[in-house]
């Protein structure tokens, strides 16, 4: 009989084993999935296609399109698992909503976690208009009328991102009204479900943008839900997406302390028990909410090097109801590995320099293993740490450059 009480963990491939989907087996994923395995969970990995990174290195692996909810409920009752951890937004979140309510499985951190912040009205809405979180000016468009409308309210330059999408995908920046057309033709070709709505958000001039990893676990003492916070992590963007990260990043003060009563804000309203990716601009001691992913960052793989446990071991140990300590060990950095080309089809990918990027002092690699490679796609990532976060910054980044996707 498979278990999710705290503190019990059984075989995996055994009728006792503790057993858990992961919906999504990116980098991401691939990451949740060891630090799971290494808890003794039996975890099955689900992608939409085969040989996704967390495949690789899960018990069980699957293919299945998770947008469709009847395909969605029949995968996850196919692997008997009770735990289900999504770890993309782009999901049928209506069928997790339903397994939850049945009492089938618990969703991480929650199934309404999931699907508000599938799209960024979900998020937003809740931030800004329920908690009162402070964020940009924004509104919503539906055509680009409505697009040019709110533009005109929200000022330039502002910033259109389709509603459905992440990572930068159909997000572009807008100077004048000639943006517009431009902007909108692009957030609908470029968004991960075409549902023809936007955000169009006043632009931050921020001092810093940072993440706050923050926990919900249960207490083992009191069996309550705790709250904890990991340092925040600094990161720079390029076209919407993470190149590099930090930790720690200094802030103002009172800015840290702001920050933490926004992130335990948004996460107490999302409920459940997991780790979350709480995103904030800072502007001198002004914080502002942008978004939080319910579930690790990308930008929180520094910290493969810089905390004694990981993103990825926080959330697991938080999901099983288990422990957590969020406390730093050395001053970290990350710098993400990119491919410039596409890989021959059928060969797979091959990475040189792998040495090179090893011989630098106080340096981590991991790479993927995604069987395919296009332009400006993320096959690996290097972390270190150093005396300074300055100085790892520079490891990590000699680390990625020494490393080549070859083509
Ligand atoms: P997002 O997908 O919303 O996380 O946006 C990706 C990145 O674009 C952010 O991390 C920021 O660097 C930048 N960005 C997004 N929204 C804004 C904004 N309103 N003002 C300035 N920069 C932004």
């Amino acid at each position: 009989m498979t278990t999710t009480a705290p503190g019990v963990i059984g075989t995996p491939w055994s009728s006792s084993a503790t057993q858990a989907v992961l919906l999504g087996g990116g980098e991401i994923g691939k990451e949740v999935a060891i630090a799971l395995t290494r808890l003794g969970v039996e975890v099955t990995a689900i992608d939409r296609y085969d040989g996704a990174p967390a495949q690789h290195v899960a018990h069980n692996a699957l293919t299945v399109d998770m947008s469709d909810p009847q395909a969605l409920t029949a995968a996850i009752r196919s692997t008997g698992a009770r735990i289900v951890i999504p770890e993309i937004e782009a999901l049928a979140t209506g069928a997790l909503v339903a397994l939850e309510e049945a009492g089938e499985v618990r969703v991480v951190p929650t199934a309404r976690a999931a699907r508000l912040t599938m799209d960024r009205e979900g998020i937003r809405r809740l931030a800004a208009e329920e908690l009162g979180l402070p964020t940009s000016p924004y509104v919503f468009a539906s055509s680009p009328a409505e697009l040019a409308a709110g533009a005109a309210r929200v000022g330039y330059p502002c910033v259109v991102k389709p509603v459905m999408s992440s990572s930068g995908h159909g997000q572009s920046v807008l100077r004048g009204p000639g943006d517009l057309e431009a902007a909108w033709r692009y957030a609908a070709t470029d968004s991960r479900v075409d549902r023809g709505r936007v955000i169009v958000e006043g632009f931050v001039e921020f001092d810093t943008e940072i993440t706050l990893l923050t926990v919900r676990s249960r207490d083992a003492a009191s069996g309550e839900t705790v709250t904890s916070f990991c340092q925040p992590i600094g990161h720079r963007q390029v076209d919407g997406d993470y190149v590099e990260s930090w930790q720690p990043q200094a802030l103002p003060a009172g800015a840290q302390e702001r920050a933490q009563e926004m992130a335990r804000a948004v996460t107490t309203a999302l409920g459940g028990w997991g780790l979350f990716g709480v995103e904030l601009f800072v502007c001198g001691e002004e914080v502002l909410f942008s978004e939080v992913s319910p579930r690790p960052h990308d930008t929180g793989l520094v910290t493969m090097a810089s905390q004694r446990l990981s993103e990825f071991e926080l959330h697991a140990r938080a999901l099983l109801g288990l422990p957590v300590d969020t406390s730093l060990r050395s001053p970290g950095a990350s710098a993400v590995v990119k491919a410039t080309g596409e890989s021959r089809p059928g060969q797979g990918v091959l990475f040189t320099g792998v040495d090179a990027a090893l011989a630098v002092p106080g340096v981590d690699l991991r790479l993927f293993g995604k069987p395919v490679a296009h332009p400006g796609r993320r096959m690996g990532v290097a972390v270190a740490t150093g005396p300074t976060v300055a100085v790892a910054r520079q490891r990590a980044r000699a680390a990625a450059q020494a490393v080549r996707v070859a083509h």
